[in-house]
């Protein structure tokens, strides 16, 4: 074997073929190589981006379940930068994979994984993209999708794909990490395949935006990443993703993880800022970017790690920040993304803002999810349609009123 999964407190080693999602101790697990047995250089990665590239460092054998998940655009932001006083800032969309969010690049390694294991169903906890992408994939794979999703707390693109590719959607009179546990108790009683990012598979198809952020730059790492943090397992995918490729010797340096929580749900801010060794759960998540409303993130620990190790930070922005960072990435770059991906941009300003970041930095800010997924969202920040008589008086005097 190439791999094998082992628990990252207690060091406990688990096969391949074993349904596990994490250690006995308790600790969270990690997919593991032996990486003198894996040769990849720059000239096997020829050709066009997507997940299924890096096979070489993707644990499934069997074919896989796909979409032609990622190879999201990387732009080149020059009017935001300017903006934000910076010289050299890119966006990686991940809003523009299969489903809309960069959950897809996990589901497409979970799910292919699922069937390589043989199981008969998938679930998932979700505050909408997670459910959205299960949904999809399951739909593609063949096998019953249950989701559990926090009531009245999912936006309603998320909410439409998840019904309308045929998952079981289950409305929870709770928030998402009620449904977290709801949904491991559920996996663990009747043989379900858990797929939120607990499990280490999902993660391994995450890393996948390190590799190609550092093809799109040229072989080249950017000196910090910038991404919202929910429940914390993006963050350490990528993270983990830069450090394969530095080891590896394509890029040779690997960038300073930088996590953006919202003020009303940041226990991995806290825990930073503290220099806590774990977080503190927080009971009452609240913040209008519902993809990242999460008290008790199950990834934490991975994630206090990369942002330590890698020399980065983490900071938290408010609601309207959110919404103001929205509307600058859509109206300077024509790039549409959700609250919680607009986060990245607000917390870039706020650390360029507090002298955290340097301005000759080269900074790629990750946009977790695009903007049609939450357009109820949008109807309650924009103005409304100008609502007018079906003649040329009326749409001329509507143009020209301000
Ligand atoms: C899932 C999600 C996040 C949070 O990612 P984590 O891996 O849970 O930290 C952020 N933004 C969007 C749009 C998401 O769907
Ligand atoms: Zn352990």
């Amino acid at each position: 074997m190439l791999y094998h999964l082992e628990c990252i407190e207690c060091h406990k080693k688990y096969k391949p073929s074993e349904v596990v999602y994490t250690c006995t101790c308790g600790g969270l697990l990690d997919v593991v190589y032996d990486y003198s047995k894996i040769h990849l250089t720059k000239k096997d990665l020829k050709g066009p981006l997507s997940v299924w590239k890096y096979r070489a460092l993707i644990p499934v054998e069997r074919e896989p379940v796909s979409l032609n998940e990622g190879g999201t655009p990387l732009y080149r932001v020059d009017r935001l930068a300017k903006n934000l006083g910076l010289k050299d800032v890119y966006v990686k969309h991940e809003g523009m994979n299969p489903t809309g969010s960069f959950k897809d690049r996990g589901m497409t390694v979970g799910v292919t994984k699922a069937l390589e294991l043989g199981m008969k169903t998938v679930a998932c906890a979700s505050t909408g993209n997670t459910s959205a992408s299960l949904a999809v994939y399951g739909a593609k794979a063949g096998v019953p999708a249950v989701v559990l999703l926090p009531s009245g707390k999912v936006a309603l693109g998320k909410l439409a794909q998840a019904l309308m590719h045929g998952a079981k959607v289950l409305s929870i009179r709770g928030n998402f990490d009620d449904a977290l546990k709801l949904v491991r108790d559920l996996c663990d009683r009747e043989g379900f395949y858990l797929l939120n990012s607990v499990n280490p598979y999902r993660l391994e198809g995450q890393k996948t935006i390190a590799f190609e952020i550092a093809d799109q730059l040229g072989w080249k790492a950017p000196d910090r990443l910038v991404l919202p943090v929910g429940n914390a397992g993006n963050i350490t995918a990528i993270y983990k993703g830069f450090k394969e490729f530095k080891r590896l010797g394509i890029i040779d340096s690997v960038p300073k993880m930088t996590g953006i929580q919202a003020e009303g749900a940041s226990p991995i801010v806290r825990a930073i800022k503290n220099n806590a060794a774990a977080i503190t759960p927080e009971g009452k998540p609240e913040t209008v970017a519902t993809a990242i409303r999460i008290g008790n993130p199950v990834n934490a620990i991975k994630a206090l790690i990369a942002i330590r190790e890698s020399g980065g930070t983490a900071e938290t922005v408010s609601d309207d920040e959110i919404i103001r960072a929205q509307q600058e990435l859509a109206a300077l770059e024509g790039i549409g993304v959700e609250p919680a991906s607009a986060s990245s941009i607000a917390g870039l300003r706020k650390l360029v803002d507090m002298g955290v970041i340097d301005r000759d930095e080269t900074v790629v800010c990750v946009t977790t999810g695009h903007l049609l997924k939450d357009s109820e969202h949008v109807l309650s920040v924009c103005p409304r349609p100008i609502e007018i008589d079906a003649t040329i008086e009326a749409v001329r005097k509507a143009v020209f009123e301000n």
